[in-house]
């Protein structure tokens, strides 16, 4: 039993995530201290907003308390009044059927791409051809960071006038030129940019991000402390800011660390039938390092995985039609994405991994 103990080695993580330590927060929490605003769009908010806009290029940008409720916002600021589907992927993180749900919408769920995991402008008009009716909105996801088409559907939303908003929770940094269609990320303590908990909606269209920004605080739009436009409280505390400044300031060791790793595993994977999603490490980075494992060995390599002591997780099960709560929700033929989410697997993915765990994780896959 000891030899066992002894020989076996420690298992390996899929994800540990980091945050700034105390002592990168302490000067910010300083300023808080002598500032005494602790949350309502204070100093610390207001900086990290422009930070945010300068990082991404977006002009209009709203903190939420978390990438969910800023979905929900920009969907509710957005969608068709009068109209009640939402179109979106079924392959994606269960948040995003919430946030439509919250939005008063229902969810109406299609096929993505096989080769890049969303949803396209194409399947999205087969579908309209299907429904009794208009959708209110269309809900795009980026998979796992990866920048989302954002010509191809703001040529969507002018063609067919369906409001188009971008769950894009895990591509802060692979954002760049964002139109009217508001991109809503995520700044949970898994997303490259992680807070804890947080979000924000960012926009070309100013005036939207006004709005939106009035509706994460009970609706006063101005200076007045009335009600303009319904909402409820999204906001985040300074506390919060404060460790987005902080996030902010350790970005690019960050990201040339998330590509290097994604650069260690490409490697080793290199003549294996597993590969990675595209452009992954090079044109941006993810949080969530995913192989393609062929059908046929699937079984296999979880077996191998798990015989090895590697963690390793379906990042978003098997599609939202698989999810008890949104099993009623009406869909259009979802065939492709049961076989595709299947062999979309999460492998370890985090800066405690040494070069003989990389080598360990690879020798499971084929
Ligand atoms: C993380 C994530 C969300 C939810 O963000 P939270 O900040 O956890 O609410 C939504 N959609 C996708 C695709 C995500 O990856």
């Amino acid at each position: 039993m000891t030899i066992t103990a002894i020989t076996s080695p420690a298992p390996i993580k899929v994800l540990i995530p980091r945050l700034p330590e105390a002592a990168a927060l302490l000067p910010y929490l300083q300023r808080i201290d002598a500032n005494r605003t602790y949350s309502n769009y204070g100093p610390l908010n207001r900086e990290f907003v422009a930070r945010l806009s300068a990082l991404t290029g977006a002009k209009g940008v709203t903190l939420t308390s978390n990438g969910t409720t800023a979905i929900e916002l920009a969907l509710r600021s957005r969608a068709t009044p009068g109209k009640r589907n939402c179109l979106m992927p079924s392959y994606t993180f269960i948040a995003s059927a919430h946030a439509v749900c919250n939005a008063g919408l229902t969810p109406y769920l299609l096929e993505v791409c096989p080769d890049t995991l969303a949803l396209t402008p194409e399947i999205a008009e087969a579908a309209l051809a299907a429904l009794p009716e208009k959708p209110a909105a269309v809900l795009v996801v980026s998979a796992f960071g990866a920048p989302p088409d954002l010509p191809a559907w703001a040529a969507f939303e002018a063609h067919h006038g369906i409001p188009v908003v971008f769950d894009a929770a895990a591509a802060v940094t692979a954002l760049s030129d964002v139109g009217k269609q508001p991109a809503c990320v995520s700044l949970h303590a898994t997303k490259v940019l992680g807070i804890g908990e947080g979000g924000a909606i960012l926009t070309s269209d100013t005036e939207l991000a006004e709005r939106t920004t009035a509706m994460t605080g009970f609706g006063f739009l101005g200076a007045e402390r009335l009600a303009t436009i319904r909402g409820g409280n999204y906001r985040i505390s300074e506390y919060a800011a404060a460790v987005g400044l902080a996030a902010l300031d350790a970005l690019p060791a960050r990201l040339q660390a998330l590509r290097d790793l994604t650069d260690a595993y490409s490697q080793r994977l290199e003549g294996k039938a597993v590969r990675l999603q595209r452009g992954v490490g090079d044109e941006w980075v993810t949080m969530t390092l995913n192989v393609f494992v062929p059908e046929a060995d699937v079984t296999g390599t979880l077996e191998r995985l798990d015989a090895a002591g590697i963690e390793w997780r379906r990042w978003w099960g098997l599609g939202c039609h698989r999810h008890p709560a949104f099993a009623d929700v009406p869909r259009a033929d979802l065939s492709g994405t049961d076989k595709l989410a299947a062999r979309v697997i999460g492998l370890p993915f985090h800066d405690n991994l040494t070069d003989a765990d990389l080598d360990r994780i690879a020798a499971c896959l084929n």
